[in-house]
C-alpha cells in the first residue's frame, strides 16, 4: 500500500515528533507532507489554497497558540473535506471525548491513537482512508454516498433486509436472541451499512417504511426461530422521527400479534437524539408499546444525548452500553469504571445489561467479571443473514 497519492499535512508543535510522523509517512510512500507547529499555522496553509486539497490532516491536541480542538472546530465549520487522524498523549476517555466532538462538528474522522504512533497504525489509518471508511462516514451523513430516489428504489425493489447478529447471555454463554441490523444488498455495489441510507432517510422524515419492513421481516425470523424450538427475543432499532406518530405504538402491536409473535419476544432498541422535537408524542408511544409488553431498549447508553435523563422518562428494560466504552475496556481503567457503574446502575434499576461492540475474549472477560448480563459484538458473530443466524442458533452458536 502506498501512500503516494495523498496529500498529507501534519499539525504538532514538537520538532521531533512531528519529523517522526513525517519521516514515517514518506517511508509509506508519501511525497506531499506539509508541516504546521499549531492550528493556526495549519488554517493558513489550508486557506492558501494549493492546487490539490488535502486529503489526511494528522493532529496533535496540546498545542500552543490555537490548539486542536479549536483547529477540528473550524475545519468542521468550514466544511473542509480533509480526513483527520488525532495524535495525542490523552487518556483514552479524553480521546474518545473529542472524538465525540469532532463528529458534532462534522469532521471527517478517521480514527485516533495515542502516541508514539506507530507504522503499522499509520498504514491502517491510511488504509482506511482509502476504503473510504471514515468513522465519520459511518456516523454522520457528511458523506452521502446514495441519493434518496436511488435509496427509494432500492426499498420498492425489496433490496432491504436485517441480519441477524447474535446476543450471548454471559452467565450461561447461551445464546439468548439477535439484534436485527439494516442492510441493504445492492445488486451493484454489495451490502451496505446503515450509515449509508438511515441519515437521509431521517432527514426525509421516510423511515417508517424501512422501519416497518424491518420490523416485518424481524418479526417473521422470530417466528420461524420459535417454530424451530429456539425460544429467542430479537431487537430491532426503532427511530425517534417514527416515534413522534402517536399512531406508531399501535401499528407495531398489531403487525407483531398478526404475526402470531407475543410481543415479550420482540425489544425495541432506542437513541434519543438532539433533534428530538415531539418528546411528548415518543413517550406515549414508547409507554404503550411497554404496556403491551415489548422490552425496550436504551441504545447507545453513555453517548451524548443516550442519558441518565432517558432512565428517568422512559419505561425501559434494558441498558445497552454504548461500544465506544467498551472498546478498549480491558486495559482502560477508566472504561472500566464507566461501564462498571452502567452496569450497576442496570441492576439497581432491575433491568437487564448489555453490553454491544465486544470485540475480544478480554473484552468478554472483564465484561462477565463485572457481572454485565449480556453481550453482543464481532467475539461472538458478526451480523449475518437470517439463513446464517439460523445455522448459527442450530449448531448450538458458539462456546464461550
Ligand atoms: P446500533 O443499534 O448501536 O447497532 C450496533 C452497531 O454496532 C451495528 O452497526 C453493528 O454492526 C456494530 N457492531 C456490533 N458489534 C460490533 C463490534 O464488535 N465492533 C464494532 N466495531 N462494531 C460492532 P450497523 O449495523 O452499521 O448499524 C449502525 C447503526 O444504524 C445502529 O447502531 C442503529 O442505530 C442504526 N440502525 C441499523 N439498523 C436500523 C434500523 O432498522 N432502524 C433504525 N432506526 N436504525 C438502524
Ligand atoms: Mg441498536
Ligand atoms: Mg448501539
Amino acid at each position: 500500500m502506498t501512500a503516494s497519492e495523498l496529500n498529507f499535512l501534519v499539525v504538532e508543535d514538537d520538532d521531533f515528533q512531528r519529523r517522526m510522523v513525517v519521516s514515517m509517512l514518506r517511508s509509506l510512500g508519501a511525497t506531499e507532507v506539509q508541516e504546521a507547529g499549531n492550528g493556526r499555522q495549519a488554517l493558513e496553509m489550508l486557506h492558501a489554497g494549493h492546487a490539490r486539497p488535502v486529503d489526511i490532516v494528522l493532529c496533535d491536541m496540546d498545542m500552543p497558540e490555537m490548539d486542536g480542538m479549536e483547529f477540528l472546530r473550524h475545519l468542521g465549520q468550514e466544511n473542509n473535506a480533509a480526513a483527520v487522524i488525532i495524535l495525542s498523549m490523552l487518556e483514552r476517555v479524553l480521546l474518545v471525548s473529542v472524538e465525540k466532538m469532532s463528529e458534532a462538528y462534522g469532521v471527517k474522522l478517521l480514527g485516533s491513537v495515542e502516541k508514539p504512533l506507530t507504522l503499522a497504525q499509520l498504514e491502517g489509518l491510511i488504509l482506511r482512508y482509502k476504503r473510504g471508511s471514515s468513522r465519520a462516514r459511518q456516523l454522520s451523513d457528511a458523506v452521502q454516498v446514495f441519493t434518496l430516489e436511488e435509496i427509494r428504489q432500492g426499498m420498492k425493489a425489496g433490496q432491504f433486509e436485517p441480519y441477524f447478529q447474535p446476543k450471548t447471555d454471559m452467565k450461561t454463554g447461551r445464546l439468548m436472541g439477535a439484534e436485527a441490523l439494516a442492510r441493504w444488498v445492492h445488486p451493484e455495489y454489495g451490502v451496505i451499512a446503515p450509515y449509508a441510507f438511515i441519515p437521509l432517510l431521517e432527514r426525509a422524515k421516510e423511515m417508517d417504511e424501512l422501519t416497518f419492513m424491518m420490523l416485518e421481516k424481524s418479526v417473521v425470523a422470530c417466528r420461524t426461530l420459535q417454530d424451530r424450538g429456539h425460544s429467542l427475543v430479537i431487537s430491532v432499532n426503532l427511530s425517534l422521527t417514527s416515534l413522534t406518530d402517536i399512531t406508531l405504538a399501535d401499528r407495531v402491536t398489531q403487525l407483531v400479534l398478526d404475526a402470531g409473535v407475543d410481543p415479550h419476544s420482540i425489544v425495541l432498541e432506542v437513541t434519543e437524539s438532539a433533534a428530538m422535537t415531539d418528546v411528548a408524542h415518543a413517550l406515549e408511544n414508547l409507554a404503550r408499546l411497554r404496556m403491551h409488553g415489548f422490552g425496550l431498549s436504551i441504545d447507545d447508553f453513555g453517548t451524548g444525548y443516550a442519558s441518565m435523563q432517558q432512565l428517568m422518562r422512559i419505561a425501559f428494560s434494558e441498558l445497552k452500553i454504548d461500544q465506544s466504552f467498551v472498546k478498549d475496556i480491558a486495559h482502560n481503567e477508566a472504561l472500566r469504571i464507566v461501564v462498571e457503574s452502567s452496569i450497576s446502575l442496570a441492576r439497581k434499576l432491575r433491568v437487564k445489561s448489555v453490553a454491544e461492540g465486544v470485540e475480544t475474549r478480554q473484552d468478554w472477560d472483564t465484561l462477565k467479571s463485572l457481572d454485565c448480563d449480556i453481550a453482543q459484538g464481532y467475539f461472538i458473530a458478526k451480523p449475518m443473514t437470517l439463513d446464517a443466524f439460523l445455522a448459527f442458533a442450530e449448531s448450538g452458536a458458539k462456546e464461550l
